[in-house]
């Protein structure tokens, strides 16, 4: 029951976050900056926004997208691409293209992502990196931070590819920022500066301004339908990294002696271009409303991660519900909040890669689009509801609202 009044409860929290809202401002700003540079940087014109068809040879606006990406990242070359068919596929095909039979995989931040586990063969698959020979080894991650102990034991035998991921998946801890990410890189690659560091950077994208590829790492991945989509652009993965990396990624991706060069984009380079204009700003709103709704559940006895006031590094907040039920309830009011699809009652399923039954909201316009206001969860217990994105303040804003009427009023 809310003791004062959903206006005022939620006009309190705006008070409060004056400060904190600025700093997103601010933030938002310097990656305006960056991403507006890179444009002018390579000249996009309008000729760029439209692509090939065919095999997709020499496709300047997807040369573009590529230059500025890497501009961006800070990195030597970039895979920005529609073949990839999301965050899982851009991991999936790094991973691929790194790792030969017999080399090792270590992952340092426990457990990868869950739609990993068949990929590394966690979880058997005939087509599994295990499978195919692979050696795959998991440190957990000790009080939130990286356990350089163990790392320092594994790096005495040869290890091929570090794994890290740095936002939480469907797991407890707390995202990877990037003063730890490049402590541990400077820790690994004083011991054995050939294994290659590759970081799953999926919801980290913009939320600070110095890339995983800036503090020493290889190769960093993730998903167009969040962060770097702006909520424009329609599906796809990117890949940034060291050349040589990127380019073995490319032959895995593609085919072997082609590589980079094929690809046809259709009409995928204007809405690559525009959501990757848009980002800094749908990172921004998605990162007020996750403060907004932290501040204001906490307020309400609800236990949360990151408290409000805590340092971000992703665009996620994780819920601690009571039961299933609420579970439901929450999602509901977030898939009854958004724009398509508001009238249906999400329910449970079970989905490929997930042990558990999933239950996720997502009105959004792309299918799946996790940088419009979602959230996502695995039925079980402690029934956390993994939230995240917005395209505008306001509409994230009238969710909560909803939810504070509809769950507690
Ligand atoms: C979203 C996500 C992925 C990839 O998910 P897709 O749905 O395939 O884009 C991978 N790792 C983490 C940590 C994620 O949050």
């Amino acid at each position: 029951m809310l003791k004062k009044s959903i206006t005022s409860l939620i006009n309190d929290a705006e008070n409060n976050l004056n400060e904190i809202f600025n700093n997103i401002d601010k933030q938002c700003l310097k990656n305006s900056e960056k991403i507006i540079n890179a444009f002018h940087e390579y000249n996009v014109s309008e000729s760029d926004l439209y692509g090939t068809s065919g095999y997709g040879y020499n496709d300047f606006g997807r040369e573009k997208i590529e230059s500025i990406y890497s501009r961006i990242f800070g990195s030597e070359d970039a895979l920005v691409r529609c073949q990839l068919v999301s965050g899982s596929h851009a991991i999936s095909i790094s991973l691929q293209a790194l790792l030969r039979q017999n080399d090792t995989l270590l992952t340092i931040s426990g457990k990868p992502y869950n739609t990993l586990h068949e990929v590394i063969g966690i979880k058997q698959n005939d087509s599994s990196l295990i499978n195919y020979g692979i050696n795959y080894k998991c440190i957990d991650l000790i009080n939130n931070d990286f356990d350089y102990d163990k790392i320092k034991k594994e790096l005495k035998s040869n290890i091929k590819v570090i794994h890290i991921q740095r936002s939480r998946g469907y797991s407890q801890r707390e995202s990877i920022n990037i003063n730890s990410l490049k402590k541990v890189v400077q820790f690994i690659k004083n011991i054995s500066p050939k294994t290659i560091i590759f970081v799953d950077n999926c919801y980290c994208e913009l939320v600070e301004d110095v890339s995983p590829i800036e503090v020493g790492c290889d190769l960093c991945a993730g998903s167009l339908i969040k962060n770097l989509g702006g909520g424009i652009t329609p599906n796809g993965g990117y890949i940034c990294g060291r050349k040589d990396l990127i380019s073995l990624c490319a032959q895995r991706l593609y085919i072997p002696g082609e590589g980079k060069h094929v690809g046809a984009t259709n009409n995928f380079n204007y809405l690559a271009l525009q959501g990757l204009f848009m980002s800094p700003n749908a990172v921004k709103n998605s990162l007020k409303i996750n403060t907004l709704t932290s501040y204001v559940l906490n307020k309400l006895n609800i236990k949360v991660s990151p408290k409000y006031n805590e340092i971000k590094s992703d665009i996620v907040l994780a819920i601690y519900l009571n039961s299933e039920n609420e579970m439901i309830k929450y999602a509901e009011c977030i898939q009854n909040s958004g724009a398509i699809n508001s009238f249906v009652s999400p329910i449970p399923e079970s989905m490929p890669g997930y042990n558990n039954k999933i239950i996720m909201a997502s009105p959004s316009f792309i299918q799946g689009s996790s940088i419009e206001l979602s959230c996502d969860g695995e039925i079980k217990e402690p029934y956390i509801l993994f939230l995240q994105g917005s395209l505008t303040y306001e509409y994230g804003k009238l969710a909560l609202i909803n939810i504070l009427k509809k769950l507690f009023e």
